[in-house]
């Protein structure tokens, strides 16, 4: 389970429909309350996909990797993720997810997004058709390395 507010839906929504079609992505910042994620804080990043990321891939020349933009990729550029655990130490909040969109594809975690994941991070996925955010579900990796589905709580 992670726990969010409606705004804080609504702000991912926002975000998905206004960089549509490409994909949009930002971090989520909060707290872990016993088991269970709880976002204190949406903040949206910029896509920063470049193809040049793929050549620090297992496989840069297959097929899988072809045909790849922002509207099907997306990179948070490290620096920024620095920047932001720097800022936040001292509020008691660390990065606890990532969200990002799936402009015209469902809201399910692609191969790709499976080989970039990090174990204990909650992967927020918005998927949208025709510019409009359809469905919102949130992923966590198994120690397999399989994401499973969390449910979503909307808090006030
Ligand atoms: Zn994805």
């Amino acid at each position: 389970m992670i726990y969010l507010s409606g705004t804080q839906l609504q702000q991912i929504e926002t975000h998905a429909q206004k960089t549509y079609p490409e994909e949009c992505c930002g971090l989520l910042l909060g707290t872990i309350e016993g088991d269970h994620p709880q976002v204190i804080e949406v903040r949206e990043t910029d896509n920063n996909w470049t193809p040049e990321i793929i050549e620090g891939l297992e496989n840069p020349g297959s097929s899988d990797h072809q045909h790849l933009s922002r509207k099907n990729r997306f990179s948070i550029d490290p620096y920024i993720l620095l920047q932001v655990q720097k800022e936040i130490r001292d509020r008691n909040l660390n990065i606890i997810g990532i969200y990002h969109s799936h402009p015209d594809h469902p809201a399910i975690p692609s191969a790709f997004d499976r080989e970039v994941a990090w174990p204990d991070y909650s992967y927020i996925i918005a998927s949208l058709r025709k510019g409009k955010v359809t469905e919102i579900k949130s992923w966590k990796l198994q120690e397999n390395n399989q994401f499973v589905p969390e449910k979503i709580i909307i808090v006030a």
